[in-house]
This record gives C-alpha cells, sequence and structure tokens, in this order.
C-alpha cells in the first residue's frame, strides 16, 4: 500500500508521522518550508503530551532543555494575592506531574531530527501542496519544489496538519465556524529576570492588575510577556519598543533595562471545523480548530489529535477496519475539542480579561478555596492539564 501522505511538519505532523512509523506505518510528509518551525508559539507542554512524547523516545531530550513546573498562579499584581496550583495533586494519575515549560521550535526540531532518522518516514521540506483530488479509491496529491519538478503522488489517506489558515480547508471549501475574539495580544519576549524582582513568582503566571491584565511565562533563559494595548492605542503605537517598555514599568518599576528580544502581535480565534473527515482526508491540530492560547491547550490538543488519529489509521491500514474509523476519530476529537479545549480556553480567557474589580477578587477567593481542597484541586488540575479530556475520549464509541 502506498505511504500516507501528511501535510505540515509542525508540531501535528510530525507527531503523527512517528506515532504512525511506530505502529509500522510508512508516512510521506510534506513541508512547504525548508526548515523546521522557529517561531514563538506554545511554550507550554502538559503531563499527557509528555507521556506520548516519551512514547516516542524523544521527551528526555525536550525535558533536559525545559523548565519542570510543578506550580502555576493566578494573581494579583498589586497584592501579590495568589491562588497557587500544585500539580502534585495529580501524582498519582501521571507519570509527569508537571507543566514542561519549553519551545514548540525545540519539539519541532528534536521531532524533524526524528523523523529524517526514521525509514518509515519521508520528510520533504520544501515541497508544497498545491492542489488534491480524491475519488473512492485514493487521494492525488500535487506537489511542487524548487529542487524538482511538479509531481503528483497518491494516498490511500491524505491527513491535513497544515495549520490555521489551512489549504486543504479551504481548496474543499469547509466552513470555520467560530469567532475571532476583539483584543490583540502582544508577545512580548525579553531576558529581564522577572522572577528576582517579584515575590513567589512561578513559571506560569495569570495576572490581574488594576490597569488590565497579563501573562508572565517562563522559558530557559527568557520570560514571555502577553501584554494588550491600552484603550486610547492604536496597534501600531502599541507594538513600538517604548510603549512595550512603559507597560513593563507597570509591572516592575524603576528599571529601564528590559532588554526587548521580540515583540509580536496576533488575533486569537475560536474556530472548528463540524467534523474532521472527509472521505480520505481527514484533519487534525489548527487546521481543524483553534482555540485562545490561555491555558496552552492548542498544540497540546493537536498532538493529542495526531495520536488518536494514528491508531485509527493503523487500524485501516495493517487490520483493515473500514474508512469509517476516521469518523470514530472525528467523533472522539471533534467533540473534546469543542466541549473541554474551546470551552476551557474561552473560560480562562474571560477570566483573565474580566476588568471588574469585585468579580475578580470572588473568583480569586473561589480558585483560591479549590487549589487549597487536595480533591477539588485534583479535579480542577486534571481539567487544566488535559488528562480528563483525554479520559473522556475514550468513552465515545
Ligand atoms: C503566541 C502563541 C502561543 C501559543 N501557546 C501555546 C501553548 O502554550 N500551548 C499550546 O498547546 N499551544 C499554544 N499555541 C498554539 C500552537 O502554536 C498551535 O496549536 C500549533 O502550532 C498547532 O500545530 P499544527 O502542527 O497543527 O500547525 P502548525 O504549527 O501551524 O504547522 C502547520 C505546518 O503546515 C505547513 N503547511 C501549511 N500549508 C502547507 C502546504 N500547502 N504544503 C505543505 N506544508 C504546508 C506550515 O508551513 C506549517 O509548518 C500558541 C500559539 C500562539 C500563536
Amino acid at each position: 500500500m502506498n505511504p500516507i501522505v501528511i501535510i505540515g511538519a509542525g508540531p501535528v505532523g510530525l507527531i503523527a508521522a512517528l506515532r504512525l512509523s511506530q505502529l509500522g506505518v510508512r508516512t510521506i510528509v510534506l513541508e512547504k518550508n525548508k526548515t523546521p518551525q522557529s517561531e514563538l508559539r506554545a511554550s507550554t507542554f502538559h503531563p499527557p503530551t509528555i507521556e506520548m512524547l516519551d512514547e516516542l523516545g524523544i521527551a528526555d531530550e525536550l525535558i533536559s532543555i525545559g523548565l519542570k513546573t510543578k506550580h502555576w498562579q493566578f494573581r494579583v499584581h498589586e497584592t501579590g494575592e495568589r491562588a497557587l496550583f500544585d500539580l502534585g495533586h495529580i501524582s498519582t494519575d501521571t507519570r509527569y506531574p508537571f507543566r514542561l515549560q519549553a519551545e514548540q521550535k525545540e519539539l519541532c526540531r528534536i521531532a524533524t531530527k526524528k523523523a529524517e532518522a526514521d525509514n518509515n518516514i519521508d520528510l520533504r521540506m520544501g515541497h508544497h501542496l498545491n492542489d488534491f483530488a480524491q475519488n473512492k479509491e485514493r487521494v492525488k496529491a500535487d506537489v511542487s519544489s524548487e529542487s524538482q519538478a511538479d509531481y503528483t503522488i497518491s494516498t490511500p489517506i491524505m491527513v491535513a496538519a497544515d495549520g490555521g489558515s489551512s489549504k486543504i480547508r479551504s481548496i474543499m471549501g469547509l466552513d470555520f465556524l467560530g469567532l475571532t475574539y476583539p483584543e490583540t495580544t502582544i508577545l512580548v519576549a525579553t531576558k529581564f529576570p522577572f522572577h528576582e524582582h517579584t515575590e513567589g513568582l512561578s513559571n506560569v503566571n495569570y495576572v490581574w492588575s488594576n490597569w488590565g491584565t497579563f501573562s508572565l511565562l517562563r522559558l530557559p533563559n527568557v520570560w514571555r510577556c502577553s501584554l494588550y494595548p491600552d484603550v486610547e492605542e492604536t496597534i501600531d503605537e502599541a507594538i513600538k519598543p517604548e510603549s512595550i517598555i512603559n507597560k513593563l514599568k507597570r509591572i516592575i518599576p524603576n528599571q529601564t533595562d528590559f532588554k526587548l528580544l521580540e515583540i509580536r502581535p496576533y488575533k486569537i480565534h475560536q474556530r472548528i471545523l463540524d467534523k474532521y473527515d472527509y472521505g480520505r482526508v481527514v484533519f487534525a491540530g489548527d487546521a481543524a480548530h483553534l482555540n485562545s492560547p490561555s491555558g496552552g491547550m492548542g498544540m497540546n490538543g493537536g498532538i493529542h489529535d495526531a495520536w488518536n488519529l494514528s491508531d485509527k489509521i493503523c487500524g485501516i491500514v495493517k487490520d483493515n477496519y473500514p474508512l469509517s474509523r476516521l469518523s470514530l476519530y472525528s467523533r472522539q476529537r471533534q467533540k473534546i475539542a469543542q466541549d473541554e479545549i474551546l470551552k476551557n480556553t474561552d473560560k480562562n480567557r474571560s477570566r483573565m480579561q474580566n476588568r471588574d474589580k469585585k468579580s475578580r477578587a470572588k473568583e480569586l477567593i473561589r480558585l483560591q478555596n479549590i487549589a487549597s481542597t487536595p480533591d477539588e484541586a485534583r479535579k480542577f488540575l486534571l481539567r487544566s492539564s488535559m488528562i480528563e479530556g483525554l479520559k473522556k475520549t475514550e468513552q465515545i464509541t
């Protein structure tokens, strides 16, 4: 049988290829860029994702360059009051009771290296899917690359892991239902050591302040801060280094030396396909669903899609299950994305965008009560660590 074709060598395409290889299924992965991803994107790996990476033999390398984060918090900037969540409460639920703070680009680097050394994976960097057509037997994909003449490949199943602006989705004319949130988030990377200037900071902090909201996420050698334009500011004004430094000075007064490494504005979408399988074409990751980064579930959820989908594809290719296994994948993962990922990240975003002091204070007390009650904390952390979603997936038939 011809190899499975995967479009996109982001985290989702790469993990699908590695998992399929482990299950004995050959793939061709087409990535339009010539080099692995290098942008500032996901920074948190949740426990079940680390377990999957461990099964693929790539967790140790990522852990060795990341920050094991056992606690994370919601916090009030001016008073330092906080609800501190301790992943020790889920230490019997996972081998990895921590969030790993590491960059998506590091995962892509490690996974690309592993894929390149894998005989079951034909990773073609710099190869662009231009068009495709499917019939009852196969998908035919038209590909171009600078290094050779345009060509067509034939595959029994094509995995669309081609990201948020999926070309496959637009060729098929599929509705990507949902909304774009009104605010623009400004992601700032700086070497400034916030932890040396703020008492009791964790590596992951969601912060309310009198003047708005921000998050502070620590990665090896760098802090990432999510900021928002002031009410009277345009985006162009807000992304100027002077404006960013003024905002950072509100967080840490009397400092001037913030050494800005990167300033990146972006809009946040909450969108999802109403199903993921369309004949022999099947969607995973950002191509299938987009959500607020608040809570760090996008890439993690995409990797969970890749894991589930690989098992279904293996069943079809090796154990003669019917193609309708792809519908089971869709039923399982679309539902979990909708009910767990989109819903929880939307809640996280609303919580942090709330500017009303009284309801913030009430929410902080509620979160503190949860964090300090072991059973409640465990339930909360099973959800925020995406363990609950994976358990619910198994119950969908
Ligand atoms: C600022 C920010 C912070 C984030 N933080 C987190 C976080 O902490 N935790 C988390 O879980 N998620 C986070 N996310 C989300 C995460 O980055 C995405 O969910 C993740 O990148 C999705 O992976 P993917 O493989 O589906 O898509 P992508 O990473 O977008 O990869 C798609 C790949 O397909 C390739 N491609 C596209 N079209 C074609 C074509 N026609 N032919 C060949 N190749 C093609 C692209 O070049 C790309 O490499 C964050 C996102 C942003 C923007």
